[in-house]
């Protein structure tokens, strides 16, 4: 398994061995469990998705 990031939503560690999404926006690149994806989508459509991919991707830089 590899260690692919933090999840964008609940930012717990997200392997490989695991469904996930990967979102690649500006130019950055953001990590999902899937039915952590799915939720916020149910919850908060896809403006809360792209938001939480930026902020992820923010935080994976920063470090
Ligand atoms: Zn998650």
């Amino acid at each position: 398994m590899l260690y692919q990031g933090d999840c964008g939503r609940c930012g717990r560690k997200v392997r490989t061995d695991e469904n996930y999404l990967k979102a690649h926006l500006w130019a950055s690149t953001a990590v999902f469990h899937w039915s952590c994806f799915t939720t916020l989508m149910k919850e908060h459509g896809e403006q809360a998705a792209e938001d939480a991919a930026w902020k992820a991707s923010r935080v994976t830089r920063e470090q």
